[in-house]
């Protein structure tokens, strides 16, 4: 194991450089090149036509939806869209990809040139430039576990022959594991926010090989690189990221060579084997795909697309930030996803002050969606319900210790606010004598409060109100509270 022989010191004399290849299924009704259902989780081998089998003389067609959200994502990722691209086969033997060629794009990318902005760890911000997004089908699943004989037999899955893909390649811009993360991080939000794919990482929806070199900080030319493929959790590409960038630093202090190969992650262990050297790597012989002709992404449809963007993450988060005077943090919570924040607007909007909406839902309903380990599609309370005890708080019609009673009710017995109240209607103490009676008595024990107040400290007010508040049982008219709490201190 490397790592615990590695001080920070030789680590930092050493910069690493990561490149992430993502790829993307896209949600197509239909699959890249026939029409067979594109959808996870059928019969195996349900889904299969002579095209994706790749059978002698069947033809590709072109799946214009795939084209869409290609280019929606490629124009998401800020990328210029080519007008023309060119398939390419690119072949190898494989026993799950039938055709023994994939049909993919080479020289003639369908996108170039984009960039994802991400936080970088000293809180500044830095572009990860995006060198290409291009088209191709995924190939077939071979299934080597779960069956009687898995030991000496290997089952082939081809539903997923021909499902459409998006390749996103990045520059070599990423330097550090943690900016690996937020690059895969923001990728996946933005390609949610324009719902091209579900970016399901455990069915395969969303995949990332990294590749990763160091060279001595100062140096401009790259060290070799190698490849981490395997790996499917953004927090294990974090993880791979860092044993290989110790298990290279250690070779090299070590006098030794890093070899160019493709490595393996294993979670379980977590570390990376060596599976192949470059020199057993296959040359691919791309040539143009002689059954397709080249794909034109028209002015209309580019156009098209560019109507169809919805708010992007980034900007929805400033715009939020303002709208409701949002922290940075509260902002990444509330656009978490793109249904969650449209729900959440659209309630909002409906309240007498939608700021008030956004701090009972991160404070109230997700601190005990936290500790219950709930989900929020899981929470009893709904976001009218939240627009409810908004608007009720903001009339001063309940405390917000009452608030807070309802909502621990709701929890409790799994019901939403507005039920929960009309059962409970929290009595309000509204009569002026009453509560006058009970500030006296809070003004009668602490009367060294009452002398700083009266020499200057107003901000006291909220103490006498708050002993006030407990003394009716969170049952006292804030507003009339708060009035008479200043009128009483005034006069003594
Ligand atoms: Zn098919």
């Amino acid at each position: 194991m490397p790592s615990a022989a590695l001080s920070p010191a030789v680590l930092a004399k050493y910069e690493p450089v990561i490149g992430l290849e993502v790829h993307v299924q896209l949600l197509t009704a239909t699959k890249i090149f026939c029409g067979c259902a594109n959808r996870f989780g059928s019969e195996p081998n349900t889904n299969v036509c002579p095209v994706c089998l790749g059978l002698p003389g069947a033809l590709p067609v072109l799946n214009e939806k795939a084209v869409e959200f290609a280019t929606l994502a490629s124009l998401a990722l800020n990328c210029r869209v080519n007008q023309r691209s060119i398939f390419a086969r690119k072949n190898y033997f494989y026993p799950d990809l039938p055709k023994g060629y994939q049909i993919s794009q080479f020289d003639r990318p369908l996108a170039e040139h984009g960039w994802i902005e991400v936080p970088t760890a000293d809180g500044g911000r830095k572009k990860i430039g995006i060198t290409r997004v291009h088209m191709e089908e995924d190939a077939g699943k071979s299934l080597h576990d779960g069956f009687a004989d898995s030991a000496t037999r290997t089952y082939l899955d081809l539903n997923r022959c021909g499902t459409p893909l998006c390749e996103i390649v990045s520059e070599p811009d990423i330097r550090t594991p943690h900016e690996a993360f937020e690059y895969l991080t923001r990728l996946k939000e933005i390609l949610l926010y324009t719902e091209v794919s579900d970016c399901n990482m455990e069915e395969g929806s969303l995949r990332c090989d990294a590749n990763v070199s160091i060279r001595p900080r100062g140096q401009e030319k790259f060290g070799t690189k190698v490849e981490v493929k395997n790996v499917n959790s953004f927090r294990f590409v974090r993880m791979a990221l860092e044993y290989e960038i110790e298990r290279q630093v250690e070779v090299v202090e070590g006098g030794g060579q890093i070899v160019q190969e493709t490595r393996l992650w294993n979670a379980d262990e977590g570390r990376t084997y060596s599976m192949r050297s470059k020199e057993q790597a296959h040359d691919y012989r791309y040539f143009p795909e002689p059954d397709l002709p080249s794909l034109i992404v028209s002015p209309e449809l580019l156009s098209k697309t560019k109507e169809r963007m919805p708010e992007l993450p980034e900007a929805r988060r400033a715009r939020m930030i303002a709208a409701y005077e949002l922290s940075n943090q509260d902002a990444h919570s509330l656009t978490a996803s793109r249904e969650f924040a449209d729900r959440f607007e659209a309630a909002a909007k409906t309240a007498r002050n939608p700021r008030r909406v956004a701090n009972i839902l991160l404070s109230e309903v997700a601190g005990r969606l936290k500790a219950l380990g709930l989900e929020q599609e899981r929470s009893p309370v709904s976001m009218a319900g939240i627009v409810m005890a908004a608007d009720l708080l903001d009339e001063n019609k309940i405390s917000s210790k009452q608030m807070k009673q309802i909502f621990d009710a709701c929890f409790e017995k799994s019901e939403d606010f507005p039920a929960v109240y009309e059962r409970e209607k929290p009595q309000q103490i509204t009569d002026t004598s009453a509560i006058e009676k009970m500030i006296d008595e809070v003004i009668a024990v602490n009367p060294k409060q009452v002398e700083q107040y009266r020499a200057g400290k107003k901000t006291l007010a909220g103490f006498f109100v708050g002993q006030a508040m407990r003394l009716s049982k969170g049952q006292a008219n804030p507003a009339l509270l708060n009035e008479l709490v200043v009128k009483k201190l005034e006069e003594y």
